[in-house]
């Protein structure tokens, strides 16, 4: 199904189909073999150059991208990256995991992905102004309120949506809910910006009260948390509010990890808030963390480095946890795993987390991106649903569909793993093989 030289796709492709293909999903349903095929394939992909002019006035280059993945349940409808990592392989994978996320929320939208090798890092704010222009010159052609609905993701945040939305409405002349994670006073939604991460929480304190049959909850528990972006910060806060003890964050540059009992401040949190705007590293701030409690810890990743460990939410970016890892977080006593990440799992460490589900029925929840994180994407359509109605919703109504969101999408998973599991062992449900089938079958049917 994948392309020469497409690792990244290649892996969420061989995820997904290895845990249909485990299932009774295909003894059941002969024909939603054919079917993966099928929709492995994207419906469009638009590959476009980006010239823009840097504040030297030099000319500059770099390319672009939209994968129109799938849009059966609706219109297509996913974030932009702008990273230096960017290619075709890391879109279609993204792309792809967007499709079956998307199903999972229980809403009427379709799967895509896009973005540009640009990095945002050292540049000027003019210097994003003019690419953003420069790349919703091309982009502008292919979208629409009803066609192909884009957001953020890595290094596109509310300003990056806000130019690209300036630049759609002139090049169209016309105000359309085209993007979502607009700002308040110009068609955004409440709790989008937090979405994602208050979403990855209450799924986890969802599958927490699942495994304990109500008796435990975040309160005291010690959360390892990766990344500082707009994802890592919001759980971080959601899980301080449960009276969880967040033990570390970190970015692509090095972790700061507590070395006691104390975790980190929402006060701390404002502070990395106010830095990620400015495009600095976590490192410029190390010192705003009291040396008695925390270490700053330079190229690491959090994980063999915070102790004991309850639970683990990977927030930063694809393939971020390795299988040794996943054996060092299990060692930690981390029993509930779920990703605000896209892919941040490895296979090898999905394969520990899954083995140590099947091999001690009293141990792993892992959720992967796809159900933990898809509170973002959720939030997303519910602003395109206030933009069409040409009204806004309190905090607290969204607040309360995202929470029911999380909750269906949850149990969801857990009923679909188990009515189609093919395991001997009475392991707990698979909620990786949930997702997967869950997503797949609600595409597959409607297609
Ligand atoms: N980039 C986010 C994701 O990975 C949000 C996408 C959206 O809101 O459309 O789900």
């Amino acid at each position: 199904m994948t392309q020469p030289a497409e690792p990244e796709f290649q892996q969420a492709y061989d995820e997904l189909f290895f845990t249909l293909k485990e299932s009774t999903l295909f003894s059941k349903h002969p024909e939603y073999e054919r079917l993966v095929e099928v929709v492995s394939i994207p419906e469009r992909i638009i590959q476009f150059r980006v010239t823009w002019e840097d504040d030297a006035g030099k000319l500059q280059v770099n390319r672009g991208y939209r994968v129109q993945f799938n849009s059966a349940l609706g219109p297509y409808k996913g974030g932009l990256r702008f990273h230096p990592s960017v290619n075709l392989s890391v879109l279609k994978f993204l792309g792809y995991e967007q499709i079956f996320k998307n199903a999972l929320t229980g809403l009427n939208i379709g799967g895509g992905k896009g973005g540009a090798d640009f990095d945002p890092k050292g540049k000027s704010d003019s210097e994003i102004r003019r690419f953003c222009y420069a790349f919703m010159l091309e982009l502008s052609r292919h979208i629409g309120q009803d066609t192909d609905v884009p957001a953020g993701d890595i290094g596109v945040g509310g300003r990056e949506i806000g130019f690209m939305f300036g630049a759609y409405k002139a090049y169209r002349n016309s105000w359309e809910g085209v993007l979502t994670g607009k700002g308040l006073t110009w068609g955004g939604s409440l709790i989008r910006p937090e979405a994602t991460g208050f979403g990855l929480v209450y799924y986890v304190e969802k599958m927490i009260q699942y495994a304990s049959q109500g008796k435990e909850s975040f309160e005291g528990k010690r959360v390892a948390i990766s990344g500082s972006g707009n994802v890592a910060q919001y759980a971080a806060l959601k899980v301080i509010e449960l009276g969880g003890v967040v033990v570390s964050l970190s970015d692509s540059r090095g972790a700061i990890v507590a070395t006691g009992e104390q975790g980190i401040t929402a006060a701390h949190i404002e502070t990395i808030g106010q830095i990620k705007l400015e495009r600095k590293q976590l490192s410029s701030i190390a010192d705003i963390f009291d040396a008695n409690s925390f270490k700053y810890i330079d190229g690491a990743r959090p994980w063999v480095h915070c102790g004991k460990v309850d639970v683990a939410l990977p927030s930063a970016t694809q393939n971020e946890v390795s299988g040794e890892e996943a054996k060092f977080l299990i060692d930690a006593g981390c029993k509930f795993i779920a990703e605000g990440s896209n892919m941040g799992s490895t296979l090898e460490a999905i394969n520990v987390f899954e083995s140590e589900r099947l091999n001690n029925s009293n141990a792993i929840w892992y959720a992967p991106g796809k159900a933990a994180n898809c509170g973002g994407v959720a939030v997303s359509a519910l602003e395109m649903a206030q933009n069409s109605q040409r009204i806004n919703w309190t905090s607290e109504e969204v607040d309360q569909k995202l929470k029911d969101i999380m909750v269906n999408c949850f149990n969801t998973c857990v009923e679909t793993a188990v009515a189609y599991s093919s395991e001997k062992s009475e392991g707990l449900p698979s909620l990786v093989k949930g997702a997967n089938i869950a997503g797949f079958v609600k595409v597959a049917r409607a297609m």
